[in-house]
């Protein structure tokens, strides 16, 4: 404001508890130079009390909230909203945009999935979606996480062409509905009763979990994965997750930093929602005593190995460690734990 003669500010809205308030005091501060701030929904297509039931209250249900979401759903949810610039010079008056060492960041290595989503992922995706060893899920979530592809243009072409991936975006708006309601899952179980949960919090099991080394295959075989990528398939995800805080009983949040600080897809409400799921304290979530077994995952899921094989070459030598838990005991624990903390 000191450099340029600024009249109006345009942004989009942001659901997270930090966002929020950063916001707000953005706007303060422009309001009181007199300056205007519009802001837009854009990453969603339904956001803060758009899907509620009847009577105003958020859903806590999945399966309710999306039929509500989908009864909801019409052609001009799903519109373009292009901005009318002229992209080429948008940035007007300013000769140079700024670098990204400007910025503080550096250029990385890393590759990324393009953002193309062909019509054969979307036609395999109901059948295959659930086989890490094959490449059949969008890899979408880095462009949806920021904001490099339209949600709108995604929900169109599902719509079209595949009612189940619609529905796993639609799990992403939930998990935003949850945060945006109840910013406490930040920081807590959203499930008070099980705030009395003696988790053991082991660091040796915790780094041995990190690093794909707890004996356990597919679970080895996903943290190798996302150590390895940035990625990890969602599958998998559910197993890791469920291992670490029902056979180890290590508290989600340990598990929820680790991701965030690896998984290059990382964005709150989701990995929030999903880890609070898997642990049983979340809303809709896996109820404690359904303890996922690693070795009837992997034979279901991986039943030729070769997503294990793919990312734990060791696999099946003498090197590959022996399972760090017995699966039958470990679950026997969860259970009795859980069950005393709701007593
Ligand atoms: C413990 C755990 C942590 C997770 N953390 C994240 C996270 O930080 N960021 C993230 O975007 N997703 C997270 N997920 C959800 C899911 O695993 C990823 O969205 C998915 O694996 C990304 O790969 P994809 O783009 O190929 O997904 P696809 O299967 O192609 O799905 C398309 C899109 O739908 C959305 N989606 C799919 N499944 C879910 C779901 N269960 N919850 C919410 N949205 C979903 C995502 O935006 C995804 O990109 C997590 C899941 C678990 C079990």
């Amino acid at each position: 404001m000191e450099q340029f003669d600024v009249k109006r500010v345009y942004t989009n809205e942001d659901y997270e508890p930090y966002a929020i308030e950063r916001d707000r005091q953005v706007s303060e501060l422009l309001s009181s130079k007199g300056v205007d701030l519009r802001s837009y929904k854009d990453q969603v297509i339904f956001a803060k009390e758009e899907v509620v039931k009847d009577d105003g209250n958020p859903y806590l249900v999945y399966t309710p909230y999306s039929k509500r979401w989908l009864s909801q759903l019409e052609e001009k949810d799903l519109e373009d909203h292009g901005s009318g610039l002229d992209h080429d010079n948008w940035h007007q008056g300013k000769k140079e945009i700024h670098s990204l060492a400007d910025l503080g960041f550096e250029e990385s290595e890393i590759k990324f999935p393009d953002h193309n989503l062909s019509k054969g992922t979307l036609d395999t995706y109901s059948d295959e979606r659930d086989i890490p060893s094959k490449d059949s899920t969008s890899r979408l979530g880095i462009h949806l996480r920021f904001g490099t592809i339209s949600i709108r243009k995604l929900a169109r072409r599902a719509r079209k062409h595949s009612e189940t991936f619609l529905k796993e975006l639609i799990w992403r708006e939930f998990f935003m509905s949850i945060l945006y309601h109840f910013p406490h899952v930040v920081e807590a179980n959203f499930n008070s009763k099980y705030d009395s949960l003696k988790w053991r919090n082991n660091e040796d099991d915790f780094k041995r979990w990190k690093e794909g080394k707890t004996g356990f295959p597919l679970v080895d075989a996903g943290m190798r994965e996302l150590n390895e990528t940035g990625f990890m398939h969602n599958r998998v995800r559910m197993l890791v997750a469920s291992f670490l805080t029902k056979h180890l009983l290590i508290d989600w949040k340990w598990g929820e930093a680790y991701f965030a600080q690896k998984l290059l897809d990382y964005e709150l409400a989701s990995n929030n929602g999903n880890w609070q799921w898997a642990a049983g304290t979340g809303v809709d979530a896996q109820p404690y005593f359904r303890v996922f077994n690693p070795h009837s995952q992997l034979k279901k899921f991986d039943p030729q190995e070769i997503y294990v094989k793919k990312w734990v070459p060791e696999y099946n030598s003498s090197e590959y460690p022996e399972p760090m838990v017995d699966h039958k005991d470990a679950r026997q624990r969860a259970i009795s734990t859980y069950k005393e903390a709701l007593s």
